[in-house]
């Protein structure tokens, strides 16, 4: 033992995974500071909790002193790793976002890390057993082991490999057996060796595709990403669909992977990244990782592994991906980076295409942002120069954009809600023997289920939401809370049978398009019709071999979804967004109508969307067919202006919510008042607020708003408002969530 200790201070202070933003200080018992130098980043056991029970904590500082006296403070338990498991940089990062999103630390740190090392376990590939020959081995003949037979069949097939030796994959590929092996070992003719397992990144022998020449619009996107290399800065290719952003994508990483550097390429979801996965591997000659929540917890700590020690140059994720440990990063790359689901919704609820910013401005690299429908915010940063606006406005080869055609439904008769007029422009389509693609927003059969005689409306006992009728699976489903009971057939109030639903949903627009289309498959793409695993790539592999065929769908069908032969979009209702009381609703509703849209007429023949509305004249809609997503979402930012909305206020929404009315709303109005003194004059507070759905899976739920022009004083504000939440409501069943840059504010 050496006689000085490698670690000086007494004290760590430890962050834990549990919802509280303060840390946990400990005391390093000497036996461990003699033998290791404990730094910010290693993992510990501590005790926590009642009785002897303990958790795994991540070392935040050591400490020379603690404002606890010494007798109270416990020792650590166990240290569990020798180096620190996440970088400097990494660590950085989370420490900012704990503070930016006023999150509990440890939380923030605990996310960023796969599962299995939140549990505790150690940061090493896993090893398998290798077989290999012994000198004995070599020199002995197959034949005299014939009374047993597997032990021949082994030693004859590492014979054959004498060379690499034997690894569990081919044991199995041999149909060989470990006793068989063990056998061998005992006789002196084999060895075994553990290896530690690096996911053979299988290497696909995809024919590798020859590039097409760039547009010159692609060229000069590329040449400006290019130019940003090796310092922080956000390009934003506005690119409208089908214009070849990929493309450009695929050329910058070219030539990031001669530099040797690592490329982190986010999807807003997993069902993108198999699709995404084929393209870069058609193309680059490299290890490709990736990252998702549907892997297990073995998977995701042998990608992270890999990125770790470099051995992944791309990595495809979702959300979480934005804490990969790459070590060479060289680019981080956000396609469709307007889609909601880079945000979390629940906990921690941070932006990954902010953090990714964030992280790049540390790593002085370069971000890019790809879109057909930017996000306001990322057009006002684009306007103000502080992003590099790369824009595509031809579709690449020979495609053309689609034509966006309004059909008035006003005073028309409607067939389950197709107007005539779309109806013929289907048959047409279809004769052609090309594909159709129905856009409607809501899954199931039916939004509600109504009593002809009374009027009962079936509505969930946990919500205050009508129950959603989902006919196939004879069920009520809310799809708040995701309850459901079995589908009702007599009236729970009058007992009438004269039950009947309201509305329409995809799983009736299927049924009533089979009927109209009696010789035509339709196929169905919403959550319900896509639940098993290979679900989606079985129905788009059936609208592949089709010539003519209907899809029907919500808005998983406006992802980034390539079908060349839809040549007609059908939006059933494009007036949704028009009314909503969220400031977003607009926003929205435009990115989604034109990314659906943008499924049409993406090869050789020219695409058509109709959009049916009982609005044609709204200024909104106009300005969406006529003159295109660009120029709506300039005038949508001049009425965010005006109204002080972000992105030119900075917005944090309080949320609370109780199993009791009026508890969240009452404790929201107390820190409303204790907040009044702290108000600066630029300062706009709303609320608290009832949510729109004001009970949501038995929760009575308020918000309270606040806003200014400057983010200091907003987080000034809010970091007292944290200290007073975590304060008053310890002892009281009210759970409150602090969202910083909020998506959602109802
Ligand atoms: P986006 O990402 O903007 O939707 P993609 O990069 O997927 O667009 O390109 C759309 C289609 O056009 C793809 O099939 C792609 O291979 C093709 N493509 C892209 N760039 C070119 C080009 N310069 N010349 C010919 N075809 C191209
Ligand atoms: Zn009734
Ligand atoms: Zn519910």
């Amino acid at each position: 033992m050496v006689d000085t200790l490698l670690t000086q201070d007494p004290y760590v202070k430890v962050a834990l995974n549990v919802p509280l933003r303060a840390t946990f200080d400990y005391k390093i018992p000497k036996a461990l500071a003699y033998r290791h130098h404990i730094r910010p980043g290693m993992r510990v056991k501590v005790p926590f909790g009642k009785g002897d029970r303990h958790s795994i904590g991540l070392v935040i500082e050591t400490s020379v002193s603690s404002d606890y006296p010494d007798t109270q403070i416990k020792p650590i338990t166990a240290l569990l790793d020798d180096s620190p498991i996440i970088s400097q940089e990494l660590f950085d990062l989370c420490a900012w976002a704990a503070r930016y999103y006023h999150h509990p630390i440890g939380e923030v740190f605990f996310h960023a890390l796969p599962t299995s090392l939140r549990k505790g376990e150690t940061a090493d590939f896993r090893t398998e057993t290798w077989w290999f020959l012994t000198e004995q081995g070599k020199t002995t003949d197959i034949e005299s082991l014939k009374n047993a037979k597997q032990q021949k069949a082994f030693l004859d097939a590492l014979k054959q490999h004498a060379e690499h030796g034997l690894s569990p994959h081919l044991l199995t590929v041999f149909e060989l057996t470990s006793a068989a092996a063990k056998g061998l070992e005992k006789k002196g003719l084999v060895r075994s060796e553990q290896r530690s397992f690096i996911k053979s990144v299988e290497t696909h022998a995809h024919q590798k595709q020859v590039p097409p020449t760039l547009n010159p619009e692609q060229a000069a996107a590329t040449h400006a990403i290019l130019a940003m290399r090796n310092e922080f800065g956000v390009a934003l290719l506005d690119g409208i669909t089908g214009s070849g952003k990929t493309e450009v994508f695929l050329r910058a990483i070219e030539a990031l992977l001669k530099d040797d550097k690592q490329i982190l390429v986010m999807v807003p979801e997993i069902g993108l990244t198999p699709q995404t996965l084929r393209r870069f591997e058609s193309r680059f000659n490299t290890d490709i990782v990736l990252m998702h929540s549907n892997m297990t917890d073995r998977e995701r700590l042998d990608a992270w592994l890999m990125i770790e020690h470099g051995q992944a140059n791309i990595i495809i994720g979702t959300r979480s991906s934005v804490f990969v440990p790459a070590t060479r990063l060289g680019l981080i790359i956000i396609d469709e980076e307007h889609d909601a689901s880079y945000k979390q919704h629940e906990g921690f609820r941070y932006h990954a295409r902010d953090l990714a910013i964030k992280r790049a401005q540390g790593l002085h690299i370069p971000v890019l942002l790809a879109s057909a429908t930017p996000s306001y915010e990322s057009m006002a940063n684009a306007l103000q120069k502080r992003y590099h606006w790369l824009k595509l406005r031809q579709r690449a080869g020979d495609a053309q954009l689609p034509q966006m055609e309004r059909v008035d439904l006003r005073g028309q008769s409607l067939k389950q809600g197709f107007s005539e007029h779309t109806l013929e422009r289907m048959r047409q389509t279809l004769e052609r023997k090309e594909q159709v693609l129905v856009f409607l927003n809501r899954r199931g059969y039916a939004p509600t289920l109504m009593c002809h005689q009374c009027g009962w409306i079936a509505a969930c006992d946990h919500c205050d939401v009508n129950l959603t009728v989902h006919k196939r699976a004879n069920k009520l489903h809310c799809h708040h809370c995701d309850s459901h009971k079995a589908l009702l057939h007599t009236c729970p109030e009058c007992h009438s049978t004269e039950l009947f639903t309201v509305g329409e949903g995809t799983e009736q627009i299927e049924g009533v398009l089979n009927q109209y289309f009696k010789h035509t498959p339709v196929l169905r793409i919403d959550r319900d019709s896509t639940q098993r695993k290979s679900a989606l790539t079985q129905i788009t592999q059936k609208i592949h071999e089709h010539d003519q065929a209907i899809l029907v769908g919500t808005q998983m069908l406006a992802k980034g979804h390539h079908f060349p032969n839809v040549t007609l979009v059908v939006i059933m209702d494009a007036d949704v967004g028009l009314f909503s009381s969220d400031f977003r609703g607009m926003e929205r509703t435009a990115q989604l109508i034109t990314q659906v849209a943008g499924r049409a007429g993406r090869s050789s023949k020219r695409g058509h969307v109709l959009l049916q509305t009982y609005h044609p004249d709204h200024s909104a809609i106009e300005c969406l067919c006529v003159q295109g997503y660009e120029a709506l979402a300039m005038s949508g930012l001049r009425e965010r202006q005006q109204l002080a909305l972000p992105p030119f206020y900075h917005q944090v929404v309080i949320r609370a919510e109780s199993q009791q009315e009026q508890q969240a709303m009452s404790l929201l109005m107390q820190l409303r008042n204790q907040m009044s003194v702290h108000l600066s004059e630029e300062m706009q507070i709303v609320g608290p607020y009832a949510a729109i759905i004001v009970r949501k899976a038995g929760q009575h739920r308020a918000l309270l708003s606040l806003k200014s022009p400057q983010r200091g004083n907003l987080h000034r504000i809010v970091a007292l408002a944290s200290q007073w939440l975590e304060q008053n409501t310890k002892n009281h069943k009210i759970r409150f969530a602090i969202d910083v840059d909020p998506l959602e504010t109802f």
